[in-house]
């Protein structure tokens, strides 16, 4: 299934099943919003196939706004330097640790709402990753159980400011502006999915593709990610992991092409779909 989060016109933030690529099927009466959604799955999917498959009220897709399906997830985990190409064209080593850092809740924004040039920014650049949902999550969560805890997958971009990314050891900031987490444009659970990891991934700035791989090419795959956090913390439902970008991102560009004010940048994912973000000075 595909599952949104979504506004119609001045109504409430609601949940809906995305059909036939046009239309949704309302869900809001199933739970209050996404991490209820995810966290009862296992009571409520029957009936939310049931309702999406009987489609009997439908609202086009054209005519809402589509929100980020976890309006505010309990975190968002990040990791870097996950793509060989990425990580020859920023002149590091492949590590052999798992990178992580987090992004903050404020940072999330819609599939296609602007996104900020930061006031203070000196260079914005784009990441275009497979983004995991969690589902029921857990602790000490082993490889092969891993597939069992994820809920589904999104397209994202991992929108990095990379002075204030790389002047200090630590990336939080450079990684955290208000808006610079938008993903969507909703979430196809993991049954629809599939396999994860032989999906083509492309960054497309105003029309030009610059970043075009596929997530085979993941140094640690979506599996390993799992194991290794959830050592560490407690992974729950509606958890957002940001899965790593692979290379052409501006910042290797020759010569470097920072993203400005006017800029789209649309980022597609085979079975996923895409998110298209019109970047904005910051108000
Ligand atoms: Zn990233």
């Amino acid at each position: 299934m595909k599952l949104a989060t979504y506004r119609h016109r001045t109504g409430p933030i609601t949940l809906g099943a995305v059909i036939d690529g046009e239309r949704l099927v309302p869900l809001g009466d199933l739970a209050n919003d996404m991490i209820d959604l995810i966290t009862r799955w296992g009571a409520l999917g029957d009936e939310a196939r049931r309702l999406a498959t009987a489609a009997t009220d439908t609202v086009p897709l054209s005519a809402v706004r589509l929100l980020a399906p976890v309006p505010r997830p309990g975190k968002i985990m990040a990791i870097g330097l996950n793509y060989a190409d990425h990580i020859a064209e920023t002149g590091a080593q492949t590590p052999a640790n798992q990178i992580w850092f987090s992004k903050q809740i404020n940072a999330v924004t819609g599939p296609f709402d602007p996104v900020d040039i930061p006031k203070v920014s000196r260079f914005v650049d784009y990441e275009a990753e497979l983004v995991a949902i969690v589902g029921k999550g857990g602790r000490h969560i082993s490889k092969e159980a891993a597939p069992g805890a994820v809920f589904g997958f999104c397209v994202g971009d991992d929108v990095s400011e990379r002075f204030w990314q790389n002047r200090t050891a630590q990336w939080v900031l450079g990684k955290s502006f208000d808006t610079h987490a938008p993903f969507g444009p909703w979430i196809t659970t993991s049954d629809e999915v599939g396999d994860p990891h032989v999906l083509g991934i492309r960054g497309i700035v105003n029309g030009e593709t610059r970043q075009s791989s596929n997530t085979s090419n993941l140094v640690f795959n979506v599996w390993d990610q799992l194991a290794e956090l959830s050592q560490v913390m407690t992974l729950e439902p509606g958890d957002v992991i940001y899965t790593g970008t692979p290379g052409g991102v501006g910042a290797a560009m020759k010569p470097p092409a920072p993203l400005k004010a006017g800029d789209k940048v649309r980022i597609e994912i085979d079975r996923l779909g895409a998110i298209e973000n019109g970047f904005v000075a910051e108000r």
